[in-house]
């Protein structure tokens, strides 16, 4: 009888841990993470709504506008977010659509377009591009896209605003393919646009969707007529069914048939059209995310990579947030979960300064409530309060020494020299710039001749929150000005003898980043490739890795 006693005693334990696996893998098979990569005024925000509106987060449209014109009291605090609207309960919009729990990180564009716009894109498992149907490819979006492509992230593609006038669907297809160099897979198709906007063909279902402007309602369902040859289909359009049916024979000859797995790889993207603001095609997408795109993935980090369903917790941070409450100073560093499952109170290990961290005032984003979320799987972000001690890029985990690769540093595009009205200051100054350097807020080069500091941003009210973090956090009164910088590359090579002479002969335009990194400071692009081109030793980069 000892014998079945410790039998039953290992069966429980068998499922007791066992229990635990099982869950962590049905939790994270049911994840979908990403972002929106987008011009201004493609739709973002939208959209956004729209998606909150079909999961029942939300039960008007309008939540999303009323955040960034700064109701939301709560989550407001530095003046100048306060004005721009930037506030970290849309950061991250967590909902459940279909059993399935869904994060969308905010990628800020307009004038909050920053670092953290690239980084929190390293974060995401897919990405959704909105275009403007009637403008086509827009400069941020390239930009965005060629973040996306170091990850080889899947894009699911919307073109966007078919109530109105625009381009050439076809053309449209061939300038995402020229200039953003993916394949197209067309998988909903317009008939007719602006006042003939008649709806969308499912290429793959063979039905067609008929429009109808002004819904605002989750379920606002919307007709469908099966086959292209209906006789009803040309009996209601004759002159727009006639144009789909030549342009469905072109599509199908020209463009590619959508591939699951080219797809994931990142060469090709399924194409759906439609109308944010009047919700249509909206819910295509989002099953398109839920049924196609990746459920969170292996992660990289330097020991090894880690599978998301293994039972440990691990995480790593992208984003700093300031100033959450302006009497505490306090930050709010954003963990995206790689693995395992984090709980509400547990012990974890920051790697970096090796020191054990409980995690009770964890801020989670259940968009459909305020009430806190206990518990969260890999693919889900977590806000860590902190006071300064967080970087991107740091990890953490129950204690396996694991740093995660592939969160970057990307080369800045603007540039300021800053300058203190107060020389006393200098000290803080520099406190001031290394932590907010650290932070990601900003960049900092100190050139190898000269005194003055050059900061570096992608976006321009990066400068601005500098400015005023460094006044308030700091009491330091900087002064920015402009350089003649316009652009800078990480330099490397194996060749430290070039390096050295490098160093020396272009003292003027090299320095060295807060994490004491080589950049060369270039005056313009024909600078930069001259210089490229006289040091054929050395490697150039326009991104690097958090050391
Ligand atoms: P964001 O800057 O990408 O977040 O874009 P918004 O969502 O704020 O939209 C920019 C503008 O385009 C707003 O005036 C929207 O009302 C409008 N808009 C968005 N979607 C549509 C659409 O499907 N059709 C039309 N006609 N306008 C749209």
């Amino acid at each position: 009888t000892a014998a079945t006693t410790t039998d039953i005693q290992d069966g429980q334990e068998a499922a007791l841990t066992s229990k635990p696996a099982a869950t962590i893998a049905r939790e994270v098979a049911r994840r979908r993470t990403f972002g929106i990569i987008s011009h201004p005024d493609a739709g973002k925000t939208t959209l956004t709504e729209k998606l909150l509106l079909f999961s029942g987060a939300i039960q008007l449209a309008g939540t999303v506008k009323g955040r960034k014109s700064g109701r939301h009291a709560t989550s407001d605090w530095m003046d100048i977010e306060k004005q721009r609207g930037i506030s970290v309960a849309s950061s991250v919009m967590q909902f459940e659509f279909r059993d399935h729990v869904i994060n969308l990180l905010d990628t800020p564009g307009h004038q909050d377009f920053s670092e953290d716009t690239y980084r929190v894109l390293t974060a995401v498992d897919s990405a959704l591009m909105v275009i403007d149907a009637a403008k086509g490819v827009e400069e941020q979006t390239i930009k965005l896209l060629d973040v996306c492509r170091m990850r080889a992230t899947p894009i699911v593609t919307f073109m966007n605003k078919l109530d109105r006038e625009t381009r050439d669907p076809l053309e449209l297809l061939d300038e995402v393919e020229s200039v953003l160099k993916i394949e197209c897979a067309p998988v909903t198709w317009p008939i007719g646009m602006g006042k003939n906007f008649r709806g969308v063909y499912h290429l793959l279902n063979d039905e067609v969707m008929l429009f109808k402007a002004g819904e605002e309602k989750a379920d606002g369902a919307y007709e469908i007529i099966k086959g292209i040859d209906n006789p009803r289909l040309a009996e209601m359009f004759p002159l727009e069914m006639e144009q789909l049916k030549m342009e469905v024979e072109l599509v199908h000859g020209a463009s590619h048939p959508f591939d699951l797995e080219r797809f994931l790889s990142g060469v090709q993207t399924p194409v759906f059209f439609g109308s944010a603001i009047n919700n249509f095609g909206v819910r295509e997408i989002l099953s398109a995310l839920i049924d196609w795109a990746p459920a969170p993935r292996e992660r990289d980090a330097t020991v090894r990579a880690v599978r998301p369903d293994e039972q440990p917790f691990s995480g790593f941070v992208f984003k700093i947030q300031a100033n959450m409450d302006p009497a505490h100073r306090d930050r709010i560093a954003f963990l995206r979960v790689c693995s395992g499952r984090f709980e509400k109170g547990m012990k974890v290990k920051h790697l970096r300064l090796g020191r054990d961290v409980k995690l009770s005032s964890v801020v989670t984003f259940m968009a459909s409530s305020r009430e806190q979320v206990e518990e969260a799987y890999a693919g889900d972000i977590i806000g860590l309060p902190n006071h300064g001690n967080m970087q991107i890029g740091d990890s953490f985990s129950e204690g396996e020494m694991l740093t995660f690769t592939g969160i970057p540093y990307f080369a800045p595009e603007l540039f300021r020299t800053v300058r203190i009205r107060n020389p006393l200051k200098t000290k803080q100054l520099h406190k001031g710039l290394q932590q907010l350097g650290e932070e990601g807020a900003v960049q900092v080069f100190k050139p190898v001749m000269g005194s003055d500091l050059i900061l570096g941003a992608v976006g321009v009210l990066q400068f601005e929150v500098v400015a005023s973090r460094l006044l308030n956090e700091y009491g330091v009164d900087a002064v920015f000005e402009g350089t003649n910088t316009s652009s800078a590359r990480w330099v490397s090579s194996d060749d430290k003898k070039s390096l050295a002479d490098f160093e020396t002969q272009l003292a003027h335009n090299v320095a060295y980043d807060a994490a004491g990194n080589l950049a060369y400071l270039a005056t313009s692009g024909v600078n930069l490739r001259l210089t490229q081109e006289r040091w054929p030793k050395l490697q150039f980069h326009a991104t690097r890795e958090h050391a």
